[in-house]
């Protein structure tokens, strides 16, 4: 059976990859290009790694696959983040599966907890850094750690304490012994077709002030695509990316316009810190204190043991007088503070998707059903209505759900997603003391747009075809898989086989749709326990998603 590679550039755009490849410096991708064709992948709204890998891993929307952003908002309320489990949908490799296909990923995100299937799975983020069962199978691990030491998911962003020099060579390495264990594990599990993500360059765009930082990134990933160029001269390629980059000038913050624009409210300081929040307040309370580099990672470590093992009312004593020398240590977090019976929009994370008040805090000052219209059309008014310092609208589209997502899991949508991928903003919805709303950089250099990468490449491809596919979705992939495969269509699946794309036969072979059991409701899982939980939302804060 003939192999396909489908390599993912997390982040990936033509606006970062064509001068690389004009100046020579991607001469594999350029190889893919010469034998195959090019195009813009849309991602979907918002352009963000959980809701653009779900609806790759899916071939639905998000109103049938239940992923709208990095945390989950379940009916009572509460609030968890997103995983596997969550997923509402049949992944595409379950249908390829049947028909005797093996399939591999490899950090492919939103594949934690993984599900037993036909060949392997080391997943992407977010994954709790203690998951004992982290592949599938089970062994995966071990035959990984074996040949290249310990393995963990992602690289430890600390580094950049260091200078972005450390956190750029720590990427580089990772994704050279990513690539050589995807090329042995898939030798060993006899995969005919793997899906491999590279982050770095998402994490480098987010965090590095110079495009130097991102073409180092990019020209490492090349040389890992000519490692399989070299073991697979003859395989189909895929090369995609979940959304696009742009570079970001300031940043909005979204939470103290919500409680200057009378939709949200702050109530008093909770002392009671929950553990994903832990770590960031003790780091704001040292450096409040004057306490930097080692000597403060030092004592951060100690105090949080400490804490760990401190009984409910010592830990409360600490925070009070925590608060009382350094106020800003706990300054930062907008959904904990709000007053709920105040409290009518509300947002959870820096990605634009926006919930309205409807049984927050015991119900108190929910907005009711009447209300609802008014307080959404309002919103999106005032948001439509918002300026950079340059004068520039902040957000190019403001959408109701329906508007972008159909399916049986809308009503757990956000009620309001607002898309500033186009503008030069990062949104940050946290509140950071002594600032307006506009300020510089807060660190961060890089945000997403909808734009990403397409190219195909190989025997069952087309090479240069007369139109480009300029309006593929990600959300075509999984139906293109499926057909290269010879595997009927889930009816259910919102994406079109991308026929232009494909060599004679496949181009000519009639697409099969079939009713299937694609939406499955889900397992009803939680996929994370608490502890775990509080992990990954510390991990997602840190990388600045939350
Ligand atoms: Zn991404």
């Amino acid at each position: 059976m003939r192999k396909t590679l489908v390599l993912s550039i997390d982040s990936g755009c033509w606006e970062y990859l064509d001068p690389l490849l004009a100046a020579g410096r991607m001469p594999n991708v350029a190889r893919l290009l010469d034998r195959g064709a090019r195009g813009i992948l849309e991602s979907t709204m918002p352009p963000i790694t959980p809701v653009a890998f779900s609806s790759f891993i899916t071939g639905v929307n998000p109103g049938k696959h239940g992923v709208f952003d990095w945390s989950l908002h379940h009916g009572d309320g509460t609030r968890g983040m997103v995983n596997a489990a969550a997923l509402r949908a049949v992944p595409f490799w379950t249908y390829l599966n049947h028909k005797g296909i093996r399939v591999g990923l490899f950090n492919v995100p939103l594949t934690y907890p993984p599900r037993p299937l036909d060949g392997f799975v080391v997943p992407g983020i977010p994954v709790p850094h203690t998951a004992r069962r982290l592949t599938y199978p089970p062994e995966v691990l071990n035959q990984l750690e074996d040949r290249f030491g310990p393995y963990r998911v992602d690289v430890d962003r600390g580094l950049l304490n260091e200078g972005i020099d450390a956190y750029l060579q720590a990427w580089i390495k990772y994704e050279a012994v990513q690539t050589e264990a995807a090329l042995m594990l898939m030798e060993m599990y006899a995969v005919d077709l793997l899906v491999l993500n590279y982050a770095s360059l998402d994490r480098v765009n987010h965090f590095a002030p110079e495009m130097e930082s991102i073409e180092q990134v990019l020209s490492n990933i090349d040389a890992q695509i000519g490692r399989f160029l070299e073991r697979y001269p003859d395989a189909n390629y895929i090369l995609m990316s979940d959304h696009g980059s742009r570079r970001v000038r300031t940043a909005f913050l979204l939470g103290p316009w919500l409680v200057q624009h009378g939709y949200a409210a702050y109530g008093e300081y909770s002392l009671d810190i929950p553990p994903y929040e832990v770590n960031f307040a003790l780091a704001r309370y040292l450096r409040g204190r004057g306490m930097q580099g080692t000597e403060e990672r030092f004592v951060r470590g100690v105090l949080r043991l400490l804490l760990r093992m401190a009984p409910a009312p010592l830990r409360r004593r600490f925070w009070e007088s925590a608060y009382r020398s350094v106020p800003g240590a706990l300054a930062y977090r907008f959904t904990e503070r709000l007053d709920w019976a105040r409290t009518k929009v509300f947002a959870t994370s820096n990605s634009g998707p926006l919930l309205i008040n409807t049984g927050m805090g015991n119900g108190r000052g929910a907005v009711s059903p009447g209300e609802y219209e008014r307080v959404r059309e309002s919103l999106i008014r005032d948001l439509l209505a918002v300026r950079d310092p340059q004068g520039r609208p902040v957000f190019s589209r403001v959408y109701r759900r329906e508007e972008i997502y159909h399916g049986p899991a809308l009503a757990s949508g956000p009620d309001v997603i607002a898309d500033h991928y186009e503008s030069d903003c990062d949104v940050v919805v946290d509140n950071k003391p002594g600032q307006f709303c506009f300020l510089d950089r807060l660190g961060r250099f890089g945000d997403h747009t909808r734009r990403g990468i397409l190219v195909v490449s190989g025997p069952d491809f087309v090479q240069r075809p007369p139109v480009n596919p300029a309006h593929a979705s990600i959300l075509d992939l999984p139906a293109t898989l499926l057909h290269l495969y010879g595997v009927p269509v889930p009816q259910e699946w919102d994406g079109q086989v991308l026929r232009g794309l494909l060599a004679p036969p496949l181009a000519e072979r009639g697409v099969v749709r079939v009713k299937t059991a694609a939406l499955d409701g889900g397992t009803g899982e939680k996929g994370y326990s608490a502890d775990e939980e509080a992990q990954v939302m510390e991990h997602l804060r840190d990388l600045g998603y939350l």
